[in-house]
């Protein structure tokens, strides 16, 4: 079993060890010392990283069994006397998160008796999921006030073991399988929280910084609720800051004026984009009446034969439709943009096939295809606008020899 170092003092970034086994690991290679402050995942808190004879540890595990702690590196190390140093950084963040999840915890349990009955810490989020739902705004900033009060209290947060007979009163979240150490390991925030935890935490509360709880999420019977703490908590305050001038500035409002402002955005937005569609529909009516004016007739038809370039299909088949509520008229529209479309429509008191005249044309189209009704047909390839043009010229000619 491997000396855990971080469970007398915490605060050890740096230390001297043998090794005791090489082994491999998923084929990187990997050691075990016979001491480290190297902290393994479990518990909910990830792994620490550093270096080992400055090669980098790249993931640690606690071996299932012995319980020895493996150290995944990036390259084998020949010396069996090593130095290992911590990312102090990241371990010091967890620390913070970790105590910082013990008060959020009890204070959780104090005012709104929720358990918590999960938690996870990574570098994208830490969250604890309670054990009930309908927390609403005033009850989460209670707890925040709890938490930070204890925060501010700079309360001593010692370790200790206990037999785990003497643990009355312990809050324990999941009893280990078998003891590491020679006893329960407890964490004690003074006056305020006890709980048997295998973790690393500050020694005092005040060096959490501050709690923030940021979202709470209903998940079935339970709460999530994502919480920052410390560094976490000041950059997520800063990015939000930043955000909040920005859309200050763009939107020439205060802070508290953004929700309106944004509202008034989306109601001017809904009233534009409903008359931009009326007066789209009304050019339509008149382009289709100025077309139909123009159209030269064969026996009953008036034919339309129009290609466009660039224009929205969409639109298009609008137009076409539009063209054929009036008796006997047929359209035969194509737009010449990244593809060829065509849209071949006729009135209904027509029975000329529109879908076979359709499929004739689509023939000396490179890649076209489509097809429709008797009515209205649609289709399209990759053909270009000579090719195009070539199609509607040909269907014209069919339908101006009938
Ligand atoms: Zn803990």
């Amino acid at each position: 079993m491997t000396q855990r170092l971080y469970y007398d003092d915490s605060y050890i970034r740096e230390f001297s060890a043998r090794v005791v086994e090489r082994l491999t690991v998923d084929d990187h290679p990997a050691v075990v010392l016979d001491q480290t402050c190297f902290y393994p995942s479990s518990g909910g808190q990830p792994n620490d990283r550093g270096t080992i004879n400055g090669v980098p540890v790249s993931d640690v595990i606690a071996r299932d069994g012995d319980a020895a702690v493996v150290h995944v590196l990036a390259a084998p190390i020949e010396a069996d006397d090593v130095t290992g140093q911590v990312d102090w950084n990241r371990r010091f963040d967890h620390m913070q998160h970790h105590t910082g999840q013990h008060i959020l915890s009890q204070a959780f349990v104090t005012l709104e008796g929720a358990a918590t009955v999960g938690f996870h810490l990574s570098a994208d989020s830490v969250t604890i999921d309670l054990s009930r739902t309908g927390l609403d705004a005033a009850a989460i900033s209670r707890v925040e006030d709890l938490a930070n009060q204890i925060i501010f209290d700079d309360r001593p947060v010692t370790a200790r073991l206990v037999k785990p007979e003497d643990a009355d009163g312990v809050r324990i979240r999941k009893l280990p399988e078998h003891l590491l150490t020679d006893g329960l390991r407890i964490i004690d925030i003074q006056d305020f929280d006890v709980t048997a935890c295998g973790g690393t935490h500050v020694s005092r509360t005040g060096e959490i910084g501050s709690l923030k709880i940021v979202r709470v999420d209903k998940r079935g019977d339970k709460s999530r609720v994502e919480f920052r703490c410390g560094w976490r908590a000041l950059n997520d305050y800063r990015i939000k800051n930043t955000l909040v001038y920005q859309l200050t500035s763009a939107l020439t409002c205060g802070m508290d004026e953004l929700p309106q402002a944004v509202q008034r955005l989306q109601d001017s937005l809904k009233t534009m984009q409903s008359d931009l569609k009326s007066a789209r529909q009304q050019l339509l009516d008149e382009e289709a009446a100025r077309l139909l004016t123009a159209a030269p007739e064969f026996g009953r038809v008036r034919l339309i034969s129009l290609a466009f370039a660039d224009r929205d299909a969409a639109e298009i088949r609008l137009l076409a439709s539009r063209l054929t509520q009036t008796a006997g008229v047929i359209a035969l529209l194509g737009v010449a943009s990244e593809r060829a479309h065509l849209v071949f429509a006729r009135s209904a008191d027509l029975t000329q096939d529109m879908n076979a005249l359709l499929q004739q044309a689509l023939a000396s189209i490179d890649g076209g295809r489509g097809g429709g009704q008797s009515a209205l047909a649609q289709g399209s390839g990759t053909g270009t606008p000579a090719q195009l043009q070539a199609a509607l010229d040909a269907a014209e000619r069919v339908v101006s020899a009938q």
